[in-house]
């Protein structure tokens, strides 16, 4: 058995091992994945389980721009934020991880973008092989024609490229349902210690090394001793680590700790209207095989060149009646009461639109609450039978790269957590280049549309910034200190055995949804480590 409960470890216990790793989220757990050979302590601040007294120590205060609910968009318990995730899977194109002299001349990552591609590769195969065989078999699926008119329309001008999504059918969680975190949690080179929370670093100046890290839960308190320690604490737990134990050293300081803190900007921009009847296309989503895939709007690099902005994609989301809305609501609420043993649904079939629901629940429902089967019986009727939509008005969500901004951060607040630690106050910051890409976004799909025969672009003259739960940047790689908290190969620049793993690395966020970067760059990590330990 290598899972430790608080009250099989005695107090002030003392104990040593390769590796600690701090946080088992999909980071720390792909990490894990990947040194089997080596005697790792994994410590989880939350349990197995949710419990939801673990998640106080999540609390913070927000400045600047509030949009995130506290606790909302993060989980103390194994797993981390994956425990909330959608699993869409998207890849950063190398533009978004390289010199873009018309934005920025310090874009670019500490290294080559065909080795992120080697490691997205893995991260599939490792995470979901039942699922998918490797990026090209997205591809492929791609090649077959679902294009309407809708896609002909839009790509007719050439600023105009799409994007890639896909999400598998079930949702890897990385929790106890997990086949992938059991394997890690009970395998024999690891021991997983839940419910502990890891806090003071102590630090030999001298050797500019940590020689040990305590861990403390509610009723204990131990020393962990590593060769190597590794924080995947997520970017607002990883740098408020770092901030919290810069007062026990005078080598264990960068002016970089918490900095350029990124999000992405979300908008809904306005509302495209058909003048033709609309059928299902890649742009609206296909529920294929055993995953969804999904096009995307975005601008393409000569354009974002030219009117130097950032890059940013744009879902196209059904907008149904009001009444259909509401229909396609009470019958999920009902469906949940069932679901949730909570009492017999009360559907008033009188008012059930078969034509709208059915399409509701193939367009609206995540992968999280839909069931592939009848999702594959449904596209299979709509490609059959040329199928029109019932919609002719669509939302044009929009989500973009934020500019890596230094005064965009996290830093401490005074108020302090239960073990004695000051919590975060986050300050999310976007700059200037932020507002101009979104204004451009709008502004092609105005111009585009003016005179279109079959498409007509609404813009919502008040527009609501609001984040997507997608922290990163706040210990980001650099090639010195004088730029960044860790070097290419994430370690702490000035500490020999310190790393840090998860979106906190990133120096840029492109656009794209970070989950699978964070594993690549997890698996890359696990790599080099295996390098140094050998
Ligand atoms: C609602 C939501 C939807 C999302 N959807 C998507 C999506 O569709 N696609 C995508 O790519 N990304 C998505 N994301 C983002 C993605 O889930 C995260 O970027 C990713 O899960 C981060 O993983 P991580 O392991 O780096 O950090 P986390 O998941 O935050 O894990 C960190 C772990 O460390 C533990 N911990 C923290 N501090 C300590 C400490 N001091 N001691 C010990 N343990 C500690 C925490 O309890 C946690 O379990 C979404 C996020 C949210 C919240």
């Amino acid at each position: 058995m290598t899972i430790i409960k608080e009250h099989q470890i005695n107090k002030n216990s003392f104990l040593e091992c390769e590796i600690l790793i701090i946080g088992s989220g999909m980071s720390g757990q792909v990490l894990a994945s990947k040194l089997s050979n080596k005697k790792i302590i994994m410590i989880e601040s939350g349990k197995i389980k949710y419990d939801k007294n673990n998640q106080l120590l999540n609390e913070i205060t927000e400045v600047g721009i509030t949009s995130r609910k506290n606790n909302q968009s993060r989980i103390r318990q194994l797993g981390g934020s994956a425990n909330l995730w959608a699993n869409q899977l998207m890849t950063l194109d190398e533009n978004e991880i390289s010199e873009r002299d018309w934005v920025n001349k310090n874009f670019s990552w500490p290294f080559n973008y065909h080795e992120i591609i080697k490691y997205y590769k893995e991260s599939i195969n490792l995470i979901y092989n039942n699922n998918f065989k490797d990026i090209n078999y997205f591809d492929q699926d791609l090649e077959k024609n679902r294009n309407s008119f809708l896609e002909n329309e839009i790509l007719k001008e050439k600023v105009v490229n799409f994007n890639n999504h896909f999400w598998p059918a079930k949702v890897e969680k990385f929790n106890h349902n997990s086949k992938f975190a059991k394997k890690i949690i009970n395998s024999n080179n690891l021991k997983f210690l839940e419910n502990f929370t890891a806090t003071e670093f102590q630090i030999n100046d001298e050797s500019q090394t940590i020689e040990n890290i305590k861990v403390q839960s509610t009723n204990r308190t131990c020393t962990i001793k590593a060769q190597i320690y590794v924080l995947s604490c997520g970017a607002i737990e990883n740098a408020r680590i770092l901030l919290n134990n810069e007062k026990n050293s005078k080598i264990f300081k960068n002016q970089n700790i918490g900095k350029y803190f990124m999000d992405h900007p979300r908008i809904c921009l306005g509302i495209l209207k058909s003048k033709q009847k609309i059928s299902l296309s890649n742009l609206l989503g296909i529920k294929y095989k055993n995953y969804d895939f999904r096009k995307s709007v975005s601008l393409s690099k000569i354009y974002q060149r030219k009117k130097k902005i950032l890059s940013a994609y744009a879902f196209l989301d059904p907008k149904y009646k009001n009444d259909d809305e509401i229909m396609f609501e009470n019958f999920l609420y009902e469906l949940k009461k069932l679901i949730k043993f909570k009492g017999l649904p009360k559907i008033n079939y009188k008012n059930i639109k078969i034509k709208e629901l059915f399409e509701q629940i193939y367009l609206k429902l995540s992968p999280q609450i839909s069931n592939s089967n009848l999702n594959n019986f449904i596209r299979t009727f709509f490609e059959k039978k040329n199928y029109y939509l019932s919609f002719d008005e669509m939302y044009v969500n929009y989500q973009a790269e934020q500019f890596p901004n230094f005064n965009s951060k996290i830093y401490l607040s005074d108020k302090k957590d239960q073990y004695n630690q000051q919590k975060a106050i986050i300050d999310w910051q976007l700059n200037e280049i932020d507002y101009k890409t979104h204004n451009e976004f709008s502004l092609v799909l105005k111009d585009k549309f003016k005179s279109n025969t079959f498409l007509e672009f609404n813009e919502y003259e008040k527009k609501i910034i609001t984040d997507a739960n997608h922290h990163s940047g706040t210990t980001r790689m650099s090639l010195d200190r004088e730029d960044g908290v860790v070097d290419k190969n994430c370690k702490f620049h000035d500490i020999k055995n310190l790393f840090i793993s998860g979106n906190s690395v990133f120096r840029s966020s492109g656009c794209v949804n970070p989950g699978l970067t964070n594993s690549a760059m997890s698996i890359r990590l696990g790599q080099h480590l295996q390098r140094i330990l050998k």
